[in-house]
């Protein structure tokens, strides 16, 4: 017998519970189907195990910092092992939260992989399954590179499977994850080697703020290596990795090589060609501002599309999907891609919105471009031996100088951004800015009294 629904969601990651609870919601027979944990990418192996390493390595460095501020502690180490399975456990709470969130709205959660045998079909563990609209929200993976030796290594998803903390690890990468497990490892204290195949990582973020994030991390961790592309992986008796590099430099004695540059997305098992849906040349199905693809009654959101790959994109880019198709008060709703803020969380934080100083002079011209910047030592840390530079930039354009980027890095960030992220998406100037009052003493008070 065939199952029939209004909405279906392939893939329970960020992006199709979103979608799926808010068709719900509005009335709509809805159901989703995973194969793997529920939570997606996100909360299984990306922000949110990822979020709670970093407040581990906080830790660690709060307990660095801890002397200077008249504690008196003993160490008695760090075990890897506790902190996995009580971040485990917290993960393994969210999945019940989903749960009930489903049950709660009255969406079937459908476990197993769900293939397309029609424009409006899928199949799954045997069973056929319609649906009037179909969202295709499956996420992507980690890409393992084509050198010798490369399968000695693990991904992302690798990474939090660790059991053990590795004593030297290397990071292969530039982009946000490189960046996060690289600072996550370091400050925990593994041995560790981030290479960039190019002078620096996060090269599409705002050139001064790469410049404090390179200095830091010269100082404290992890050792960057630039230039260094991997030209093999040999597996040594005793079990370690040599790290070998196009310019011939080895790293011997690894005990972890993580791969971290992109992800690709995972169109390829799912039988696009029986429901008729294109993807670009790398495989991500790209759709119009409505999240439609090329076939009617069939949208993708998330990591699939290609775009902005990030969880709260995907979340809102599924809800506005499910007003559009179920709300009748809402026929024109679809995600607005642009300025949307984000966060790296490096060590520490960089936060980012908006246009770069190079890109708002390759936009409007450089007479029209004026930057205002900030860099000061964090009250958190400049009592200790370990002084961290901070650096806050605005970037506005014309006479009006209207705020067109904000960048960060520094103790925070990570929370500094998001309401100054409104500011900016209601069109705020630097005159705006600096009609706000400070607050004092914190890092955000930057941002409004700059000259
Ligand atoms: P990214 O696509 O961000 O970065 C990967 C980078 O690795 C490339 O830009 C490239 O940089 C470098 N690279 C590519 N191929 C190679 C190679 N063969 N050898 C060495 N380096 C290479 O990928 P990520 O995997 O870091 O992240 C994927 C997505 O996940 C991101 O786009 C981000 O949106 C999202 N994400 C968001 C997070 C957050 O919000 N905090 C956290 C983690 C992920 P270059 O050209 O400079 O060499």
């Amino acid at each position: 017998m065939t199952k029939h629904y209004d909405y279906l969601s392939i893939g329970a990651g960020s992006g199709g519970i979103a979608s799926a609870n808010r068709a719900a919601i509005r009335g709509a027979k809805a159901a989703v189907i995973e194969a793997k944990a529920v939570g997606g990418t996100c909360v299984n192996v990306g922000c949110v195990p990822k979020k709670v390493m970093w407040y581990g390595a906080h830790i660690a460095e709060a307990i660095k910092y801890s002397s200077a501020y008249g504690f008196q502690l003993e160490q008695n180490g760090f075990d890897w092992a506790t902190l996995v399975k009580n971040r485990e456990a917290y993960i393994e709470r969210i999945h019940g939260a989903y749960h009930r969130g489903f049950a709660g709205n009255q969406v079937e959660y459908i476990e197993g992989f769900a293939k397309f045998v029609g424009p409006n079909a899928v199949e799954v563990n045997g069973e056929r399954i319609t649906a009037d609209h179909i969202t295709i929200a499956v996420g992507g993976r980690p890409t393992i590179p084509a050198v010798p030796g490369a399968e000695h290594g693990i991904d992302s998803d690798g990474f939090f499977a660790l059991t053990e903390q590795p004593k030297k690890a290397v990071v292969v990468g530039a982009g946000y994850i490189a960046v996060e497990i690289a600072g996550v490892l370091s400050a925990l204290g593994t041995d560790t080697h981030l290479l960039v195949r190019q002078d620096r990582p996060l090269r599409s973020f705002d050139r001064d703020i790469i410049d404090t994030l390179m200095g830091l991390m010269e100082r404290h961790g992890p050792t960057v290596h630039g230039f260094s592309e991997v030209k093999e992986v040999r597996k040594n008796d005793n079990g370690t990795l040599t790290v070998v590099t196009v310019n011939n430099e080895q790293l011997t004695d690894v005990d972890c090589l993580i791969w971290a540059i992109g992800r690709e997305p995972a169109t390829d098992k799912i039988g696009l060609e029986a429901a008729g849906v294109t993807t670009d040349e790398y495989g991500f199905i790209r759709t119009d501002k409505y999240q439609n693809t090329n076939v009617d009654g069939i949208y993708a959101v998330g990591d699939i599309t290609g775009e902005a790959q990030l969880t709260p994109v995907a979340i809102k880019a599924g809800r506005m999907l499910a007003e559009r198709l179920f709300n009748p008060e809402m026929p024109d709703a679809h995600m607005d891609y642009s300025l949307i803020p984000t966060i790296v969380f490096s060590h520490p934080a960089i936060g980012t919105v908006g246009l770069t100083e190079v890109e708002a002079v390759e936009q409007y011209g450089e007479e029209q471009v004026k930057v205002y910047k900030s860099g000061f030592a964090a009250m958190y840390n400049a009592i200790t031996p370990y002084r961290e530079l901070s650096h806050f930039k605005l970037v506005c354009v014309g006479e009006d100088e209207k705020v067109v980027g904000l960048h960060g890095i520094g103790e925070g960030m990570d929370e500094i951004l998001q309401g100054f992220a409104v500011a900016i998406k209601m069109g705020a100037t630097k005159a705006d800015f600096d009609a706000t009052v400070a607050l004092h003493p914190t890092s955000a008070e930057e941002f409004v009294t700059m000259r």
